[in-house]
């Protein structure tokens, strides 16, 4: 049996989060170190593992995820001025292979990003 990602482990309520929204394909919870005075990660429920693995059936899903993010990011107080990332892989500092958007807000973000 494959061991749960870290996110799905949050999903199945098996480790803490701060979960800040939830439907029935993506959760959105609070970066344990936020970058900036709102930083959450919206993920799906199933564990796709990054941008770069997605498919063409997946293509509902991450629509569904980019619509949630400027609502999640509302919900929080924020109409707009909030940055969405996704970081694929090692060497854009993926760090949890679990495909995750961040939702940042609340400071000035350089450009280009670090
Ligand atoms: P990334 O580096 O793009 O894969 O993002 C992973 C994010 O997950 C980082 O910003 C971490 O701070 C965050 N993180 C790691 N563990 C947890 C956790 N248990 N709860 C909330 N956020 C976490």
């Amino acid at each position: 049996m494959t061991e749960l990602t870290l996110f799905e482990k949050i999903v199945a309520r098996e480790i803490p989060a701060d979960i800040v929204f939830e439907d029935e394909l993506c959760i959105a919870f609070r970066d344990i170190a936020p970058q900036a005075p709102l930083h959450v990660l919206l993920c799906p429920k199933v564990p796709l593992k990054m941008l770069s693995e997605t498919v063409d059936g997946d293509g509902e899903l991450l629509g569904h995820l980019f619509l949630t993010a400027p609502r999640v990011a509302r919900l929080l107080g924020y109409n707009d001025g909030f940055r969405v990332v996704v970081n694929n892989g090692a060497d854009a500092g993926q760090t949890v292979f679990h495909l995750h958007l961040h939702i940042l807000a609340g400071r000035t973000f350089a450009w280009p990003p670090g």
